[in-house]
């Protein structure tokens, strides 16, 4: 058993001082404020926060797809680029940096959102799961929790005699039908994955069933609406907006996560609320792609929890995004105060590890795993900006994490060096 008496620790939405915690198999036994016993712990603890979107690879893309001004076609062609040069080992490297910076950053959970399936050409690994089992064994290297999304991606997108065939890299991401893919991902560990539909654009209406049939009881993920062209698109074909194509499929739910949901209707909205589907938003990498801003307070007040992701990596910290969510909605609406600093809190915490079927992640609470990020309070961002919920949300940054502990195991002591050196190392390999 461990006891630690964390100085100031976020317990039932507020924070509380000297709080010891005591840890039994990876799980919280005692939680209790105003302590004093137990070994300290200096700053602010809160839980540990959740990564519901990840394409890992993706970070090998940050600093470069903004050149020459950067349009969404030089960082989607730059994107297939990398995706093309990887296999299972790059892959595991890779994965391992960046898994590493994000617990530095303090997740200690991810969704990864994984479509790059295949060979290039599109022929199976002798092992069909050996890019999951890649990013698996490379989560467990850096000591984060993962949920692994399994995309089914079979079309290039809609065309007018019906669906486009899937064609250059986006071969490594088809099974060929949501058969296949279906049977591929009943070889993965049921309690560490979960599925996901890449979008409407990339799964022919008639297979959306299957890939929900095989997802019953575990996370389902899918982008939604992030482009206004997948909307055009999608009402061409069908007349309806992808919201109520993935309704009439079956697909939206409490295990449901609408990822970015950027461009709905009020009906979509509706639809998604009264589904009680998450919200799954990405600000940094949204106004990166220069998707625009999401409905997130009217996808609330509909019924839908609100969860976060840094998707594309453009920036790994969830910090900036709890941030990003309320400043983006004061953009659009010139008034402040939608979200709070606590909302946004059990958005990156309990909240998102629920959307990624973690019940018992994401509070300092008796029964919960024991994941732990201390943040510093006397960094040049934090000094003097107290210790209430609204210091972590709109004063800390990701480099202010100091310890992060997940399922009762120190996975990072703040040498933020090695994590640097090591994603160095990995993207030059990819380059
Ligand atoms: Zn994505």
């Amino acid at each position: 058993m461990t006891s630690l008496l964390l100085e100031h620790a976020l317990v039932d939405g507020v924070v509380s001082d000297d709080v010891l915690v005591e840890i039994e198999d990876g799980r919280l036994s005692v939680v209790r404020p105003g302590a004093d016993s137990g070994t300290r712990v200096p700053g602010l603890t809160v839980p540990g926060l959740a990564n519901c979107h990840s394409h890992a690879f993706h970070r090998a893309l940050r600093g470069h797809t903004q050149a020459e001004r950067g349009s969404f076609w030089t960082w989607r062609d730059q994107m297939y680029g990398v995706a093309d040069r990887l296999d299972p080992d790059s892959y595991k490297v890779l994965a391992t940096a960046v898994f590493k910076e994000m617990v530095a950053t303090g997740i200690t959970s991810v969704g990864e959102f994984h479509y790059l399936h295949h060979q290039p050409g599109g022929r199976p690994y002798d092992d069909p799961n050996a890019m999951g089992h890649a990013l698996l064994a490379a989560a467990d290297e850096a000591g984060i929790r993962i949920r692994l999304l399994d995309a089914c991606y079979l079309s290039a997108g809609f065309g007018d005699g019906g669906m486009l065939p899937p064609e250059g890299v986006q071969l490594r991401y088809s099974d060929g039908d949501a058969e296949a893919w279906a049977e591929r991902v009943a070889e993965l560990p049921v309690d560490r994955t979960g599925v996901a539909l890449h979008s409407v654009r990339a799964v022919p209406r008639e297979q959306l069933p299957t890939v929900v049939s095989a997802g019953a009881g575990r996370p389902l993920h899918v982008h939604l609406s992030e482009q206004v062209l997948e909307n055009e698109a999608c009402l061409a074909a069908h007349g309806i907006t992808p919201t109520r194509l993935l309704a009439e499929a079956g697909a939206l739910g409490p295990m449901t996560s609408a990822v970015h949901a950027t461009h709905l209707t009020d009906g979509d909205t509706g639809l998604l609320g009264r589904s009680r589907s998450f919200a799954c938003f990405c600000p940094t990498t949204e106004r990166d792609l220069a998707d625009g801003i999401g409905p997130s307070v009217a996808l609330a007040r509909a019924g839908s929890r609100l969860t976060l992701g840094s998707d594309s990596h453009a920036v790994i910290d969830l910090f900036e995004e709890m941030r990003a969510v309320e400043m983006h909605e004061r953009l659009v609406t010139m008034q402040r105060g939608h979200w709070s600093a606590a909302e946004l809190l059990t958005a990156a915490t309990a909240d998102g590890h629920a959307s990624l079927g973690f019940d018992d992640v994401g509070r300092i609470a008796v029964g919960q795993r024991a994941d732990l990020v201390t943040l510093d309070l006397e960094s040049p961002r934090t000094a003097g900006a107290g210790t209430s919920c609204e210091s972590v949300v709109f004063a800390a940054a990701s480099p202010d994490v100091r310890r992060v502990v997940v399922d009762g195991r120190l996975v990072y002591d703040g040498d933020a060096g090695a994590v640097g050196r090591a994603l160095a190392e990995a993207i030059e390999a990819v380059s």
